[in-house]
């Protein structure tokens, strides 16, 4: 039994759980960090393009101009004291970055590169396209991280890696700790803390064709649903416009910011027609939405016409090599081609999650309108609400390093969450979790419900969605679930038991799925990146709101924060 009590317990190694980490150790406070993967194999290494910050570089940039295109790609959902937050604190963020180490493009005179990224405009609009995203070549996350962790490593922060938090420990909407597995030495032991931070990351591997790291299941979303917390804005699923066909290898939005074209079987560069003004780079929903169109009237390439073409030609091997390496690599690896000379088969995939664990401003969890105290999310994981209905390309790491700072702050400034261990309440648990061991018929295939899963999720759920598909969806992954609740855990050793971590993982990502279904059926409207074939505009009087899908999947409305009148605003 853990006897250590940590002034900070996180969940999860990502961006968003070190940069915590480091703020929190930086304050003197005690601080573990649980990970059921090792830190630098935790998503954000797979960040490519880069990081907003409106530094004005190349051209002159406001805070101001980033929050109303935030706020604008959000379509009208996106909480705006979050945003303000956010855009606000970047210029400073990227100072913290190069501070600890983090190298980024440079310009001639010495200043940081800045490139042009979808959806990003200045003068409140009105203006050209913003230079707005600083990057490091296109590896700007595993650069970050790679900092990170030795930062969070050089402060003494104690890191348990390979452990996998299965429950929340929760009394008296009071948390203090997580009852985890430890994959290696094969314990389940629980771990106490005066305030837990959930930073697990988004739950995209519920579809079929992710661009994300296989780790993203929504155990965060698990972890609360078990707890009886309601998700918020789940149906927002973006997806990315260009991943490598079939596989979901992304290809970062850099290759468009770059001058790469969009092709239909044709030959046609479609996007003059959807989006005349920011052709490629308009917002990821537009381009994800024409790609499936061209691929849905027949316009795609192939023999099954399921893709269409991004074309890199007009580029040099050396340039794509020296500026896009991950691209070239990635395009040699996996399609054995060079992007110099061949044209990329694309098609979009699931890529990040807008919804997740509801917080307020402060990053506290909120169940049923009141704070849990002692518990907190961030990052993908959380819903905070900083990206409403569609997030802006290179906002997350932006997102993920803000309110990592806001957190410690919000911990710092509430009263201390001083909850005695609950053995009982351990035990209860530990007890339920024993329950998933024994005999079954070998009936059920657990890899094969998983991937089942995905492909009803993609075929049903994806970029565009109707009532009788999303009733269909909803009654198929309830037979999954029905079939894994007879599921038996059969092997019983606990050290690296991929059965068991499957078996976990599909638990955890069966309410994501069924919650993204529900707010998808309920949300009788198209707004960002859920778009309804039978209602095909947005409807303001009646779902301008975040929704907030309870554990027995009834949604309802949750109100969007707004400030009022908001700096951003034009006419302000
Ligand atoms: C291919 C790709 C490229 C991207 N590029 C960019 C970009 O250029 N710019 C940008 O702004 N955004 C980008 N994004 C989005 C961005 O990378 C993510 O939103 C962000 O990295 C999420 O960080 P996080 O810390 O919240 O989660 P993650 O990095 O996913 O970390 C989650 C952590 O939680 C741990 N964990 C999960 N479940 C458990 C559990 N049950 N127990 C213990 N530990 C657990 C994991 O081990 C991991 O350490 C990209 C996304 C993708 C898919």
């Amino acid at each position: 039994m853990q006897k250590k009590k940590y002034d900070v317990l996180i969940i999860g190694s990502g961006g968003a759980g070190l940069s915590s980490a480091i703020t929190a150790a930086q304050n003197n406070m005690s601080v573990a960090v649980i990970s059921k993967v090792h830190p630098l194999k935790s998503h954000t290494v797979a960040a490519q393009g880069g990081i907003n910050a409106s530094l004005g570089n190349i051209s002159s940039d406001d805070w101001r101009w980033h929050a109303h295109d935030t706020i604008k790609a959000g379509r009208g959902i996106a909480d705006e004291d979050s945003v303000r937050y956010m855009c606000q604190s970047a210029p400073n963020i990227i100072k913290k970055l190069e501070k600890i180490g983090v190298e980024f493009d440079k310009l001639e005179n010495g200043k940081i590169n800045q490139k042009i990224y979808g959806g990003q405009s200045t003068n409140f609009g009105d203006g050209d396209l913003a230079h707005r995203a600083c990057f490091s070549k296109d590896r700007t996350g595993y650069n970050i991280m790679h900092k990170l962790y030795k930062k969070a490593m050089s402060l003494g922060v104690k890191f348990y890696n390979y452990y996998f938090a299965l429950d929340l420990l929760i009394e008296n909407e009071n948390c203090y700790g997580t009852l985890c597995w430890d994959i290696d030495k094969g314990k389940i032991l629980p771990i106490f803390a005066n305030n837990i931070i959930i930073a697990t990351g988004g739950y995209s591997q519920i579809y079929a064709t992710a661009t994300s790291a296989a780790t993203c299941t929504g155990d965060g979303n698990g972890l609360a649903n078990r707890a009886g917390i309601s998700l918020q804005d789940m149906e927002f699923v973006q997806f990315h416009p260009t991943a490598i066909s079939r596989i979901g290898v992304l290809i970062t939005e850099a290759a468009r910011s770059a001058g790469a074209k969009l092709l239909n079987r044709d030959g046609d560069q479609f996007m003059l027609s959807y989006s005349p003004q920011f052709k490629e780079l308009a917002t990821r929903d537009v381009v994800a939405r024409a790609i499936a169109t061209e691929i849905m009237m027949g316009r795609g390439c192939g023999d099954n016409k399921e893709y269409v073409l991004l074309d890199l030609t007009h580029l040099s091997a050396k340039y794509i090599q020296d500026h896009l390496p991950t691209i070239f690599e990635n395009c040699q690896s996996f399609l054995k081609i060079d992007p110099s000379n061949k044209m990329i088969p694309i098609a979009p995939a699931a890529h990040y999650t807008m919804g997740g664990i509801p917080t307020n401003f402060n990053c506290q969890v909120v169940k049923n309108s009141k704070i849990i105290k002692g518990l907190y999310a961030i990052g993908e994981a959380a819903c905070t609400s900083v990206h409403g209905a569609g997030r802006l390309g290179c906002n997350s790491l932006l997102d993920i390093l803000s309110f990592s700072e806001k957190v410690i702050e919000s911990i710092q400034k509430s009263s201390p969450n001083y909850m005695e261990f609950n053995l009982a309440g351990v035990e209860k648990l530990l007890n339920r979790w024993q329950g998933v061991f024994g005999k079954h018929d070998g009936s059920i295939d657990l890899l094969k419900l998983k991937s089942n899963l995905q492909t009803i999720m993609s075929q049903n759920v994806g970029i565009f969605r109707s009532e009788k598909q999303l009733l269909k969806a909803f009654e198929l992954v309830s037979d999954i679930e029905k079939s894994l609740k007879k599921y038996k855990v059969t092997d019983s050793a606990l050290e690296w038991n991929i059965e068991l971590q499957n078996y976990i993982e599909l638990c955890n990502m069966l309410p994501s799925a069924k919650a993204t279904i529900s707010a998808a059926l309920w949300r009788k409207e198209s707004r960002g990146a859920h778009w309804r074939f039978d209602y095909p505009l947005s409807n303001d009087s009646d779902f301008l709101c975040h929704s907030l899908c309870s554990t027995n999947h009834t949604v309802n409305k949750n109100d969007v924060r707004k400030i009022s009148p908001f700096h951003c605003d034009k006419k302000a």
